[in-house]
């Protein structure tokens, strides 16, 4: 007697990825779940459920590596055929590549941070599912810090600025911004780590950051940046989908949790947007060829993508949108101006450069900024006279820092465009300086964490950075002759000028 086989049973898509993912889970028998998973606590956060964390994307290994392979194929195709047919050439100008410049410097190192940090979410997580999210995230973040590494790799035969830019990130004045953004969030607990970089950054910084360096990218030629930022973004909508799963997560858990994640929304909220003032002057200054205002971008991603949809359906779990907020939306108009106004007198401390306006380019701004701009574009007239008298202003002094977004001292009262705005706080004797309310306000939460801030002109006077002058600290920073200043006649310029007249008698490059 024979039996015929039976067909086999096959498993519901959710079943098989059941099975591949949670079923390997296990309790803990031998010891405590709090010594498995000690982190998880100390904030204050009380999940009651693990099992409730719904993935949205039921990945597996298999099919992660699949996909991203796909993708790395695509881009280095693209990375080759540049590299080859000389391809930097057909950027808009040499200038273009100091948006460049400061991506590689201040945010690529931060993919290399997300990466070790999701690594760590992904062991001290209680639940499977986090777990397996934030080890696709710490993969997909370190993807992410190679291959703008190998994009912008090219550049640095060609451009000066570009070298040793993971020793300036530790170091330099500048990017002391982003990266203490993220120091910040790396030295705080899981949740708040979540929040800070799984919601505030992803949500805040993809629209406001990733996407405007990347379509300034493709409005001023650059390929190669372009399609990393392609093979990057359909990451990055997963990693926006994760922080919004967990901080609805938090929410549903427990109510308790409501009151502590309101703080970090409005702590990270601020903190995300101060840094987006690097972002703000790269749309309006530095790009030759303009995507958008910095307002326009503002308004577009923020005003109405978040405060219009996200926080809406925020409110329903009692989160009311960050404070200062208000702040934000009034300095729109002249974020920019004061930022890049900083970066211009302090580029020789810089490895980008940094140029006047012309007056193509200031008509433009006037355009985008009728109530606000006339009163830079006095301050750039004035620079102008300067300029034919042979004095290019480059401050020589050190300025003061904020003591939280570290940004110096430069931003004005929302009205009054030549009042400084400046807050502060005592905390056991010692006064420490914000530049808005919104740092204060982060300071005066945590005062402990934030006096221990390395600011990197209190080091210069400490005599912490090489040399007590600039020539010293320069060498410190390692940054090398024609890596800063000025623009016009910088060698970057002058390189370009000659390669473009070679293009030129030879019928092309
Ligand atoms: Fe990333
Ligand atoms: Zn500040």
């Amino acid at each position: 007697m024979t039996i015929a086989p039976k067909a086999p049973r096959k498993l519901s898509m959710k079943a098989r990825y059941s099975a591949l993912t949670r079923d390997l889970d296990w309790d803990p028998s031998y010891v405590p779940a709090e010594e498995m998973f000690p982190y998880t606590t100390f904030e204050g956060i009380t999940i009651h459920d693990w099992s409730k964390w719904e993935d949205p994307f039921r990945l597996t290994v298999d099919a992660y590596a699949k996909y991203q392979a796909e993708k790395d194929k695509r881009l280095y195709a693209v990375l080759d055929g540049f590299a080859q047919s000389q391809g930097h050439l057909s950027l808009t100008d040499a200038s273009y590549l100091n948006a460049m410049k400061l991506f590689l410097q201040g945010v690529s190192p931060l993919e290399y941070q997300a990466h070790r940090n999701f690594a760590y979410l992904a062991r001290h997580l209680n639940g499977p599912g986090p777990r397996f999210a934030s080890l696709c995230q710490s993969l997909d973040e370190i993807r992410h810090a190679q291959t703008e590494i190998h994009t912008l790799s090219n550049y640095n035969k060609y451009y000066s600025g570009f070298h040793s830019y993971l020793h300036m990130h530790d170091r330099v004045w500048y990017l002391s911004v982003p990266k203490s953004f993220f120091d910040d969030a790396l030295s705080a607990g899981p949740f708040e780590f979540l929040i800070a970089i799984g919601f505030s950054f992803e949500y805040l910084l993809t629209n406001l950051l990733f996407v405007p360096f990347m379509s300034g990218a493709s409005f001023n030629g650059d390929l190669p940046t372009m399609t990393f930022g392609f093979s990057a973004q359909s990451d990055e909508s997963r990693h926006m989908t994760l922080g919004l799963e967990a901080i609805k997560f938090l929410l549903e858990q427990d109510e308790k949790n409501v009151p502590l994640v309101q703080h970090w929304i409005n702590k990270w909220f601020w903190r995300g947007y101060r840094v987006t003032a690097l972002v703000a002057q790269m749309l309006d200054y530095m790009l030759p060829r303009k995507v958008m205002s910095w307002k326009e971008a503002f308004e577009l991603y923020f005003e109405q993508q978040m405060m219009n949809g996200l926080f809406q359906d925020l409110a329903y779990y009692g989160i009311t949108p960050p404070l200062h907020v208000d702040k934000a939306i009034q300095e729109k108009e002249y974020l920019s101006h004061q930022a890049y106004w900083i970066l211009y007198q302090f580029s020789h401390a810089a490895a980008f450069t940094t140029s006047i306006p012309t007056e193509e380019h200031m008509d433009w701004l006037t355009e985008q900024y009728p109530d606000t701009f006339p009163v830079y574009r006095t301050l750039w007239e004035k620079e102008r006279k300067n300029l034919e008298n042979g004095g290019r202003h480059f401050i020589r002094g050190l300025p003061q820092l904020c003591q939280v977004c570290q940004i110096p001292m430069g931003f004005t009262e929302a009205d009054e465009p030549f009042v400084q705005c400046q807050r502060e706080s005592i905390y056991e004797g010692e006064r420490y300086n914000f530049c808005s309310d919104g740092c204060k306000y982060i300071f005066d939460h945590e005062p402990v964490k934030f006096r221990q801030a390395w600011l990197p002109v209190h080091q210069i006077y400490q005599g912490n950075c090489g040399a007590a002058d600039l020539p010293g600290v320069l060498q410190w920073y390692k940054m090398q002759p024609g890596d800063g200043g000025e623009y016009l006649g910088n060698v970057d310029n002058e390189n370009w000028k000659t390669w473009h007249d070679m293009a030129e008698t030879t019928g092309g490059h």
